[in-house]
């Protein structure tokens, strides 16, 4: 290899540790700093185009963070439907919010640009916006609509990519402590569950059931089950998060009612996710079960967590929660490489 090159692309090197820490996308590829090109600075994915840039700062612009935008993955976008959980969309505010901040921009959360599994007729309220059943937003719905300019967020900007590594899930938390706030009725309902927690030392467990094997690859509840009986000495009780009826019921029978702690709430007995089964009305319930069991498990002495966005929210709402993380091979290869790519970005050095 020419020195030339070397020097130069060393050189480049020096230059990008100095960039800020990044979004980072997804389906992405590493290259190593001897392959960067000298329009490397321009080819990283997190810098917005300069279009984008002008676009998002025009004067009294609001970043719409919403799903069923042009360029989301949902198969449904063309009926005006939305189908992901809660915690998804949950990250997604999260990473919106993160963009925003970086951006200096004015956000609102509008998941009511569409039917979303959590939209509740019965909460109508001027739109069909289920953030606002739980969260309140320091703008209003009324500002929105007055202002002169909206840009709505791209799939790679919110993308809730789950990075499993310390420092980023401490970001995402503070994050989330400043900026999402939970309604008072919200707070009095999850607080009044949260008693139990505060009081005794709680093993918290979550398993994703359902229609979850779609996206990641579930690990044998047996395997989880060993696990727990492993640690359960150490606490009073067990709570257990988890939308699956079957899976509640093989941990009753192992554990029994006494030492289980769970929350009465949706279910699903056919494999198929609760959230998308439109035959429970009480979409507004359905959000607040979630999350309820989501603060739940953030508040145990330790947990048990899974690839989940439920496990991974509880974790940005407290990133001190001591866990063990259950995965396959394939899942540990993927966080991994997640990770590296996230302190690849860290320093500066990745092209996505
Ligand atoms: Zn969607």
């Amino acid at each position: 290899m020419p020195v030339r090159f070397l020097l130069k692309n060393l050189f480049m090197l020096k230059v990008n540790i100095n960039i800020q820490p990044i979004y980072v996308g997804r389906g992405s590829f590493i290259k190593l700093p001897l392959f960067f090109s000298s329009d490397y600075a321009i080819k990283k994915k997190h810098q917005v185009s300069a279009l984008r840039y002008q676009d998002l700062k025009r004067k009294d612009n609001i970043y719409i963070i919403c799903c069923i935008t042009r360029d989301c993955t949902c198969q449904e976008k063309y009926k005006k439907q939305c189908t992901r959980g809660f915690f998804s969309l949950y990250l997604q505010a999260v990473y919106g919010i993160r963009f925003a901040l970086r951006y200096k921009l004015t956000y609102y959360i509008d998941f009511g640009n569409g039917w979303y599994s959590y939209s509740d007729p019965e909460k109508f309220d001027g739109d069909m916006n289920f953030w606002n059943y739980y969260f309140d937003q320091s703008l209003q719905r009324v500002e929105v609509y007055k202002a002169q300019h909206s840009t709505l967020d791209l799939y790679y900007e919110t993308y809730p990519l789950r990075i499993w590594h310390k420092k980023f899930i401490r970001e995402l938390s503070d994050i989330t402590r400043k900026h999402i706030v939970l309604k008072e009725d919200v707070k009095a309902i999850i607080e009044h569950k949260l008693q139990i927690f505060k009081q005794q030392k709680i093993l918290g467990v979550h398993i994703r059931g359902t229609d979850h094997y779609t996206e990641m690859e579930p690990v044998p509840v047996s395997r989880i089950i060993k696990i727990i009986d492993k640690k359960r000495k150490k606490f009073d009780k067990i709570f257990l998060a988890t939308d699956d009826e079957s899976i509640l019921h093989t941990l009753l029978n192992k554990f029994g009612s006494d030492a289980l702690i769970y929350h009465q709430a949706s279910r699903s007995s056919d494999k198929v996710g609760v959230h998308t089964n439109t035959i429970s009305h009480n979409r507004y319930q359905l959000g607040l079960e979630a999350l309820t069991d989501c603060y739940c498990l953030a508040h145990c002495a330790e947990a048990v967590l899974v690839h989940s966005n439920l496990s991974y929210t509880a974790l940005v709402l407290n990133p001190h929660l001591p866990y063990t993380l259950m995965e396959t091979r394939k899942s540990m290869i993927k966080r991994v490489k997640t990770n590296l790519l996230y302190t690849l970005d860290r320093w500066g050095i990745r092209i996505l």
